[in-house]
This record gives structure tokens, sequence and C-alpha cells, in this order.
């Protein structure tokens, strides 16, 4: 448990950097919760609106993810 927090923690550090490129290709990986009610898709894999995702998270490629109807998550706006 206290390994998968620091995984976590590092995801948060490592996505930060990242979030300042705003050039999304659409092969890029995002990630979304296979949840019933899930409709968004995540940039970073830490992000507060995945935590309560209470099933799997799947990784996928943003075109995939738009093409499944799923929207940038409101946290990532
Ligand atoms: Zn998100």
């Amino acid at each position: 448990m206290k390994k998968l927090s620091l995984f976590i923690f590092l995801n948060l550090i490592f996505s930060c950097s990242k979030s300042s490129n705003d050039s999304f290709l659409n092969t890029e990986i995002v990630y979304i919760c296979n949840g019933l009610y899930s409709k968004s898709y995540h940039l970073d894999k830490g992000c507060e609106g995945l935590r309560s995702c209470s099933t799997e998270i799947s990784e996928t490629t943003l075109e995939s993810a738009e093409k499944k109807g799923r929207t940038l998550c409101g946290y990532e706006h």
C-alpha cells in the first residue's frame, strides 16, 4: 500500500511538468476508468478524477477514447 501511494505521488510530479505541453497528438496515451458511468478520459494517471474510479483503469489512445465519446475530465481542463 505504501508503495502504491509513492507511485501515485511520483506520477503527479512527472505529470505536472508534462501538462505545460499543449500539443496533444491523437496517439497520446490517456487513461480511462472502466466504470459504467465514466464519461471522461484522463491525461494523468494520478488525476483526482481517476481516484474515484472503483473499477479498472485502462490505458488507451486519445483517439480511441474520443471515439468512445469520452471527453477530457473536468480536473484537467
Ligand atoms: Zn482527470
